[in-house]
């Protein structure tokens, strides 16, 4: 029987095994279930309560709409993020799921009508916030409603451990008491296995099936530069992106509005996002993003937490993170519809000094210590020339057992070892002569041979070593001394003044007992293509077309351009050129609903660019 299973024709509590792939197919138009969702939705399936921690962009909501569809009676979504439920429940409606959400963003009209579409039993999957769950009215209104299962989403928000604690989360302790014949189920993207603990903990769930996904991100390459020229290796990273989607992270409100206005002024659209900007200002520029009106948005980390779009093509970090896991978190809202997505940062020493600045303005110790710790793990992660998946996975106390991930700077191999021996030996030099009292400016004008007057007044433009090495660029020099404190050669002294100093390592290199090597990106070779096997082979032009359909019939639709069809599934249309309804839906992402409600505009352009392209065809 084609189409959405109607509940009524359901006769046994378990749908068979062809019920669930029709259903993956018909309604979600997906060819396959990702890692752990199967069996996620077997154990809903068989009334089982289900705790799962899958990466963003793992596919979370797929394992409870789907038995949210084939169980009878009303899936509970319970959600702490408003602005993201309107997009939830459109992209479920895109696919033909009778979905709601109820929230105070909704009219009392508006509300009364979803009440009455739950109390009529009319709805799979209704989405409400935290808040609402625990009013006693709303608990009465779900005592006369048939439950299939309840959803807590991101189930983290119930620790104080979290990164976002929910006091109204609390109140989902009671759930499982409230709900004795339906199974309660938690999903999270939060690795740490403390607030995993403390999760299940408050939850009581009973005798749950737990799902601890990997936490690889297949579809992301990882790419650490040295940070030289941040506006032109920005504006030269953005041009092999042209018109996808992409988040700049920078430090501070400053850096974040001056890239953006410099982006502008190179005719890149792109907008800003950080805490300081008005209400308005801040909710419609993500509002553009999310609509596909702008392809950047330069923001601080305040940007990010509600934000489901499914085509973010590139996240880079233009100033160091703050952690190993907000690293994790801001790169992994690349990628979530499984498309190659590029995760890039520009590192600098010299950045260094400035995190530890802002540290030392914290004045709880507890917490200093902590951001401290944190940022000295960042520092090593960037620094080192160990592959970044497996640094970052071994954060989350994951094994990853390759021995190269084919998908990093550094397994790529886009880097070049030069011996540099001889320009170390100059600089250590410098600093030992100079009694390792100078910042590495100083340094580096000694070696350079600048005659200024802070040279000139201590006079060491009569050193030996100035001048030694005026024939290298000063950028060179710079990313020299990175490389000597990465390596722990040298050190850089906290405090005020940044003076470098020597380390127990420097002297066999000052003895002539032991090589430097630096290593340097080549930049012409640096990571484009991620190990993932993915279609290269598709029509761009036919590509830019759907898209643009896309975006119009999404605007019609006052829906994101992503909730009518995903990247993926434009580019596997712009690779197969369906050419009827039956081929349109061998294309991922397409389901019944789908197709009648675009399939046709999809075909004829389709249709029509072959005809005006046949020797393409
Ligand atoms: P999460 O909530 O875990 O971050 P989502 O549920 O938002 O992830 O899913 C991320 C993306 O993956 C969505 O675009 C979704 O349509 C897509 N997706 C989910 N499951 C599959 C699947 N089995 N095959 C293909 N795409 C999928
Ligand atoms: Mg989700």
């Amino acid at each position: 029987m084609p189409g959405t299973p109607d509940k009524e024709t359901i006769t046994t509590p378990l749908p068979s095994d062809s019920h669930i792939i029709k259903t993956l197919h018909g309604v979600f138009g997906f060819r396959s279930f990702r890692p752990n969702q199967e069996e996620i939705v077997r154990a809903i399936m068989s009334g089982r309560d289900v705790f799962a921690v899958m990466p963003t962009g793992g596919g979370k909501s797929l394992c409870y709409q789907l038995p949210a569809v084939l169980l009878p009676g009303t899936c509970i979504v319970i959600s702490p993020l408003i602005s993201l439920m309107k997009d939830q429940v459109d992209a479920a409606q895109a696919n033909g799921i009778r979905a709601a959400y109820l929230n105070s963003s909704l009219s009392p009209q508006e509300q009364s009508s979803v009440i009455e579409a739950l109390l009529s039993n009319s709805l799979d999957l209704l989405y409400v916030a935290p808040e609402r769950f625990s009013l006693d009215h709303f608990q009465e209104l779900l005592n006369q409603v048939s439950i299939s299962l309840a959803v807590i989403d991101e189930a983290h928000c119930i620790s104080e451990w979290g990164h976002d604690f929910r006091p109204d989360y609390l109140s989902l302790s009671d759930l499982v008491s409230l709900l004795p014949n339906s199974p309660v189920t938690a999903f999270t993207a939060t690795a740490t296995l403390k607030v995993q603990e403390d999760i299940l903990r408050k939850l009581r769930l009973r005798n749950p099936l737990i799902v601890r996904a990997s936490f690889d991100r297949p579809n992301l390459t990882y790419d650490i530069r040295f940070k030289e020229n941040t506006s032109a290796q920005l504006v030269s990273i953005l041009k092999g992106f042209k018109g996808s989607a992409g988040i700049i992270y920078r430090t501070s409100r400053k850096s974040v509005n001056e890239t953006a206005a410099m982006l502008q002024s190179k005719g890149i659209r792109a907008l800003p996002y950080h805490a300081g900007l008005e209400g308005e200002e801040r909710k419609q520029n993500q509002e553009a993003f999310i609509r596909d009106e702008t392809d950047v948005i330069v923001a601080t980390i305040a940007f990010g937490m509600g934000i489901d779009k499914s085509n973010i093509r590139f996240v880079i970090h233009a100033d160091l993170p703050k952690s190993i896991e907000n690293y994790y978190q801001e790169t992994g809202r690349a990628g979530r519809d499984g498309e190659p997505s590029a995760c890039i940062m520009l590192f600098s020493q010299a950045d260094i000094p400035r995190v530890r600045f802002f540290i030392d303005t914290i004045t709880d110790e507890d917490e200093r210590t902590k951001a401290l710790g944190a940022l000295k793990k960042v520092i090593s992660f960037a620094s080192t020339t160990v592959c970044r998946r497996k640094t970052l996975l071994d954060y989350f106390g994951e094994t990853y057992l390759a021995d190269n991930c084919g998908s990093c700077d550094i397994c790529l191999g886009s880097r070049e070892v030069t011996d540099c021996t001889v320009e170390a030996q100059m600089l250590l030099s410098a600093i030992a002569r100079t009694e390792e009292r100078f910042g590495a400016t100083h340094i580096v004008d000694i070696v350079t041979g600048i005659k200024n007057k802070k040279i000139r007044d201590f006079g060491h433009d009569r050193l030996k070593t100035w001048g030694v090495g005026k024939d290298r660029s000063k950028t060179f020099w710079r990313h020299l001394i990175d490389e000597l404190l990465a390596q722990k050669i040298i050190a850089r002294a906290e405090g005020l003044y940044p003076a470098l100093y020597l380390l127990e390592k420097a002297v066999p290199v000052l003895k002539g007992n032991a090589n430097v090597e630096m290593i340097r990106v080549k930049e012409e070779k640096s990571i484009k293509k991620p190990a993932i096997d993915h279609t290269e082979d598709y029509d761009r032009s036919l590509f830019d077309l759907l898209r643009a359909l896309r975006k119009e019939l999404a605007d019609e639709q006052n829906v994101p351009p992503y909730v009518v069809f995903s990247d993926r599934s434009l580019r596997e249309m712009a690779a197969m050129k369906p050419q009827n309804e039956e081929e349109m839906l061998a294309v991922n992402g397409v389901g019944k609903a789908k197709l009648s409600r675009y399939g046709k505009p999809f075909l004829d352009l389709i249709r029509r660019h072959c005809n005006e392209h046949p020797d393409e065809t």
